[in-house]
């Protein structure tokens, strides 16, 4: 079962735009492979009846029929404030495949467009495409992208651009706004249903619970702790952290104008049209718990069903007030093995914290910077690391060392052990804002290579591959600051 509402009032019957003369842009063969869909030699879909139904011109191919695709409505909070009904507004869902459910993105106008066209263009498609996949290898929990396909038919954003199609993938698509949307409409009915297709389909694990809602409630914002701390610990900024725009399953969706930062800057700001920084780095933990109290009040009529409002809410608030320290807890997890330690500290929280800020004065490259904690021995501090030159404070960084090889001395493991699990943990290859720009300009002119070469090597984003050196260079000085809009 795809969507588990039904009903006119909750999703739309609709089939998606046909997008004129489509062609591939990009495709993961990797992804195509795991869903056993069979590829040619140079790794499309034997079947071009793929390609038809991946821009959204056919319905059929092989053995998948996809016969009720729809759009779903959903609500939401967009930068803080109530946005009233959303809704797929150019994403359809054509149905499940494999253990996913289909989704395409710029397939065309449904009920919930409002003032958009249905459409997204080629640079943004190809930043989610490439966006969702550079995460799945970095092991952060994900939708993923199967393809990209791509239209001469001109779309107007700030300049004339032109039509892609996303197909995106993930276990389910249900946001925060879903559970909002049916909470301010006060069809505690839908709500259920929505709760519990998700305790019996993907949080089977509180579905026993005398308190199943309040459980499905505090798993969901336990993984979303989990996620955002996954998030800082590799620099990416999500840019759009409506409530709308967050997964109840825990994992990242709608990569529009995401970034993953060059230099460290706590408070960097990914998206332009984010003039407050609501969105900034440093913010995002914040906002994510903020989001977890719009997804309280979303749950809030499931817990009347069987407990007072004031019990109910008091429930609700005692595990939101968990989320701190559930982040905290997985922020240092994720940053203790950046760093190689495998022991727990209580020192280890400031260490790291000094490290940031240091970073941070320094305006050093955050991932560069983190790859290169594999080259530290623990018995000497001879000032040969190379790590020392990215810093400019020399004095402070020496200072900084020291902490961290005396915070050595506690470990267990060996250098090699501690080294090798350090380039595990911090890739070499991120989707730099100014790879994904160029992959884009090629595009733009009928150039996809860059496209599939850049998903290459970001399928294996700790490996050395030493043939792709200069994609794990920071961006020349005059490509770091590539601005980017809310536009898609
Ligand atoms: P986003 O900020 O991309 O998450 O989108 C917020 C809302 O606007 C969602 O309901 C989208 O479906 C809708 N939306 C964004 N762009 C378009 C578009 N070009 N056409 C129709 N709806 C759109
Ligand atoms: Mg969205």
């Amino acid at each position: 079962m795809v969507f588990p509402l039904q009903g006119d009032d909750t999703c739309q019957s609709i089939a998606p735009t046909p997008l004129p003369e489509p062609y591939w842009v990009g495709f993961s063969s990797a992804l195509g492979q795991e869903l056993g869909i069979p590829l040619n030699d140079t790794g499309l879909p034997s079947d071009p009846r793929w390609l038809s139904v991946l821009s959204g011109n056919a319905l059929e191919v092989e053995e998948h029929h996809f016969s009720n695709p729809i759009a779903t409505a959903y609500s939401g909070h967009q930068f803080g404030i109530w946005a009233g009904q959303l809704g797929d507004g150019r994403a359809i869902l054509l149905g499940d495949i494999g253990p996913y459910e289909i989704q395409l993105k710029g397939s065309g106008i449904t009920r919930y467009s409002r003032m958009g066209d249905g459409r997204a263009v080629l640079r943004s498609s190809i930043r989610e495409f490439l966006g969702s996949e550079a995460m799945y290898a970095l092991g952060i929990p994900t939708s993923r992208a199967l393809a990209v396909t791509g239209s001469k038919k001109p779309v107007m954003r700030e300049t004339l651009e032109t039509a892609a199609v996303c197909t995106r993938l993930a276990p389910s698509f249900l946001r925060i706004g879903h559970f909002e949307h049916y909470a301010a409409a006060r069809q505690t009915e839908h709500l259920t249903q929505l709760a519990d297709y998700l305790l019996d389909k993907h949080y089977k694990e509180c579905k026993d619970s005398d308190d199943a809602y309040l459980e499905l409630f505090k798993s969901i914002s336990r993984r979303s702790a989990e996620l955002v701390a996954h998030w800082q610990a590799v620099g990416f900024c999500h840019g759009v952290l409506n409530s709308d725009n967050i997964s109840v399953l825990g994992i990242t969706i709608d990569f529009g104008p995401f970034g993953m930062m060059d230099r460290f800057q706590m408070d960097h700001i990914c998206n332009h049209s984010d003039s407050q920084g609501r969105y900034a780095y440093h913010r995002q933990p914040q906002i994510m718990h903020w989001n977890m109290a719009c997804l309280a009040g979303g749950m809030l009529p499931l817990l009347e069903k069987t407990d007072s409002t004031e019990v109910a809410q008091q429930k609700l608030q005692t595990a939101l007030e968990q989320f701190p320290t559930q982040y905290r807890q997985a922020w240092l997890k994720r940053f203790r093995a950046k760093l190689g330690l495998h022991e727990e500290h209580p020192n280890d929280f400031t260490l790291i914290e000094n490290l940031l800020q240091l970073m941070h004065q320094n305006r050093v490259d955050f991932t560069t910077t983190f790859r290169l904690f594999a080259e530290v021995q623990s018995m000497t501090n001879d000032q040969s690391n190379p790590l020392r030159d990215h810093f400019i404070d020399r004095q402070a960084f020496d200072a900084w060392m020291q902490s961290y090889l005396d915070r050595l001395k506690l470990e267990h493991s060996s250098d090699l052990v501690r080294q090798s699990a350090i380039l595990k943990t911090n890739p070499k290859f991120i989707l730099r804002n100014y790879l994904a720009q160029h992959a884009i300009e090629l595009a733009q002119q009928d150039d996809f290579s860059e496209v599939q070469k850049l998903l290459h090597i970001l399928e294996n984003p700790y490996a050395e591959q030493s043939e792709f050196e200069a994609y794990a260079a920071p961006p020349p000085k005059e490509l770091e600051a590539i601005a980017l809009s809310c536009s898609s």
